[in-house]
């Protein structure tokens, strides 16, 4: 089994900006995993507040020794192992699982969401995501978000109260907000809460920030609306810490290492009556096509990161009237573009 990666720059269509940051490009890392003739594709997205990069990639990467496993289809002893070598490197190790994943259901002939017994016209809507901007550029993304029936909003400074005015001046389309942990006053969080749920919201993403637990949980007790856990739940384990502190879990692959954990998070979310989110960073159509074979087992999807970025290497899942399209590709479903 070879493997082979480099890096690539992910150029975005406009600047994000969101509570605590702002960025126009997105470093990635491509990678492929290539045996008996098969070459399967797989991809790291890493926005560097989330503290990896190109270099600590290839420097993971490098500590990948696939040649120690026989047969690549034994994802339960190979992905554990390379999740061993290194804490951390989520995104790097997710590269590896979204590559071995593609190569076999390439092998097999069959999509992953057929693999795992999903009908494919379940998955759900996806959003569209309006990053912190002025008045002006909000109005002219929600424009262009006509399409899709949800517009995810990031909200979390002290223009809140205009990036929804900005909207509703625009669309009634059903609004989902991400705060990105930006409230820290619980009894304010909540009286903006009651106010956005005047406003066709239909629930708040990480409305504080994860050390505060005890708040977000007294939050939740009074909230008028559903409240989902991001930057609280990285990995598997932070799923049962959600329960009793959030109505939902938002899982990103490159946050919990790939499809195999991700599959994992969905089982246990709905055990503990979690709804379940999935989510993405801004990366090409590899990494997104790869969580859209999960889409169908989810509530709401906000798989958006492709349509962000002007250099898509690939071509993949698609977004059909703002619903997440499977198409019968094997594997995650994806074609490199010429
Ligand atoms: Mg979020």
């Amino acid at each position: 089994m070879k493997l082979r990666f480099h890096p690539y720059t992910l150029e975005l269509r406009h600047a994000f900006n969101i509570a605590n940051h702002s960025r126009t490009t997105t470093p990635a890392m491509l990678v492929e995993v290539e045996h008996d003739g098969v070459i399967g594709y797989g991809e790291a997205a890493m926005p560097p507040y989330l503290g990896e990069s190109q270099d600590t990639a290839a420097a993971f990467l490098r500590l990948v020794d696939l040649n120690r496993f026989a047969d690549p289809f034994r994802l339960e002893e190979i992905l554990p192992a390379i999740d061993a070598l290194a804490p951390g490197n989520t995104a790097a190790k997710a590269a590896v699982d979204i590559a071995l994943h593609d190569w076999i259901g390439k092998k097999l002939g069959a999509p992953w969401h057929r693999i795992w017994g999903l009908d494919p016209a379940k998955a759900p809507v996806t959003s569209f995501t309006i990053g912190l901007d002025t008045a002006e550029v909000v109005r002219a993304k929600t424009r262009e978000a006509a399409p899709y029936k949800i517009i995810k909003v990031k909200l979390g400074r002290d223009t809140d109260h205009m990036m929804i005015e900005s909207i509703r001046s625009v669309t009634n389309t059903p609004i989902t907000v991400d705060a990105n942990q930006g409230w820290t006053d619980r009894s304010e969080a909540l009286k903006k809460i009651e106010w956005l749920a005047t406003q066709g919201v239909v629930f708040i993403e990480q409305p504080m920030p994860k050390e505060q637990r005890d708040d977000t949980a007294w939050l939740r007790e009074r909230s008028p609306l559903p409240l989902i856990a991001d930057e609280s739940v990285q990995r598997l384990a932070d799923v049962r810490k959600a329960h009793g502190v959030f109505d939902g879990v938002n899982l990103k692959l490159m946050k919990c290492t790939g499809l195999r954990e991700a599959h994992q998070m969905i089982t246990l979310a709905r055990a503990l009556d979690l709804k379940v989110m999935l989510g993405c960073m801004t990366e090409t159509s590899c990494a997104i096509s790869a969580a859209a074979q999960l889409s169908p087992l989810v509530d709401w999807a906000d798989l958006d990161g492709a349509l962000l970025i002007k250099n898509d290497p690939f071509d993949g899942a698609t977004l059909v009237d703002g619903k997440v399209t499977l198409s019968d590709r094997p594997g995650i479903g994806v074609v490199k573009r010429p």
